[in-house]
């Protein structure tokens, strides 16, 4: 799972307390399902554990098995009433299977499940269907929410009349769009959306593999690497110090320091330092101030005091995906280069 897309989530979930829109988007295979069912788990979850929706709550069982009275989902299908039922049904048992379905493989569902070979699309009778819906209380839910898979294929009438409903949000009600390509949804429903751009990553690593998260995790101070804590620690703060200055020279040093390492190298400290950016994110987010007052802690309350949570995530996505080209063995002092210059412009522009 992206540590910054849920951090972006879990912020925006706490601000928005009664309704919102958002957008989940990129091309390919990316993990936007996951993200967007993480969501609305994370919207409805009773006992969310810091932050992280339970897993085992009622509204989070329901949510799972995308079975809760107050999830509407709406999804590209043939124009073929008769069917639709039988469509939802066999779209929750593939999505479930597999979070990174794509339009073209739904096609090819539709066609040997449900014998037709007819473009899907959403039509404007399913947004007048769900309004009528929306008009209604909420069954249980803390947040009623109206998924739409593959948004880019409203057609124009419907996407007026979802228009409408985003205009005048239904109380505790929200709208979790997930689309391949943002930019064939009309303007007007793009700008009433915040939009999470997920990048694609492969499998591997947005599959909910318990070990691969815990490295991720958002523990403070813990040593999960080889080499000490405090070693990458210091080297964390000369590079955000040396980026944030655009300091080549301290930074040709640090690269030529971390390319020397025997343990971890560079895929190690990049997974260090992107723990310690996520444990800043949610520094912000909860605003509290922590009472340790070891070096670490000077640090980075400093550090995030002149910082705005957009530029952490920011800076903290640009290091997620290194990580990606690293594991694929990309030439990594160069790349080691390239991104602290993209963290340079990070610095500048925010
Ligand atoms: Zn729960």
């Amino acid at each position: 799972m992206h540590v910054s897309s849920k951090i972006y989530i879990q912020n925006l979930v706490k601000k928005n307390n009664g309704s919102g829109s958002i957008l989940f988007y990129g091309l390919n295979n990316g993990p936007k399902f996951s993200l967007a069912h993480y969501a609305i788990q994370m919207l409805n979850c009773y006992q969310l554990k810091n932050q992280e929706p339970c897993g085992v709550c009622s509204a989070c069982v329901k949510l799972k098995a995308l079975n809760h009275p107050d999830l509407h989902i709406i999804l590209p299908l043939p124009n073929e009433k008769k069917i639709d039922g039988r469509a939802l049904a066999a779209w929750k048992k593939h999505i479930i299977k597999n979070n990174q379905l794509n339009f073209e493989e739904w096609k090819r569902i539709i066609a040997s499940e449900l014998g037709t070979e007819k473009e899907p699309s959403i039509g404007s009778e399913k947004i007048s269907q769900i309004s009528s819906i929306l008009k209604l209380r909420n069954f249980e839910a803390k947040k009623r929410i109206v998924l739409i898979w593959h948004a880019e294929k409203l057609n124009t009438i419907a996407s007026n009349k979802i228009l409408k409903m985003l205009e005048e949000p239904p109380d505790k009600t929200y709208f979790i769009f997930v689309a391949s390509d943002k930019d064939e949804l009309i303007d007007t429903v793009k700008s009433r959306l915040e939009g999470i751009h997920v990048k694609e990553k492969i499998s591997a690593q947005i599959s909910e593999t318990p070990h691969r998260n815990k490295d991720l995790d958002y523990a403070f101070a813990t040593n999960t690497e080889e080499s000490p804590a405090n070693e990458n620690f210091k080297k964390f703060q000369t590079w955000m110090r040396a980026c944030h200055s655009k300091n080549i020279i301290e930074l040709n040093d640090l690269n030529l320091e971390i390319s020397k390492r025997k343990k971890g190298g560079y895929l190690s400290f990049m997974t260090f330092c992107v723990n310690k950016l996520s444990f800043c994110c949610r520094y912000v987010v909860q605003n509290k101030d922590d009472a340790q007052s070891n070096e670490e802690m000077v640090f980075i309350r400093k550090f995030c005091k002149h910082l705005k949570l957009k530029t952490l995530v920011l800076l903290l996505e640009e290091i997620e995906s290194s990580i990606y080209y690293l594991e694929r063995n990309a030439n990594s002092k160069i790349l080691f280069l390239s991104l602290s210059i993209n963290l340079f412009k990070i610095f500048d522009e925010n």
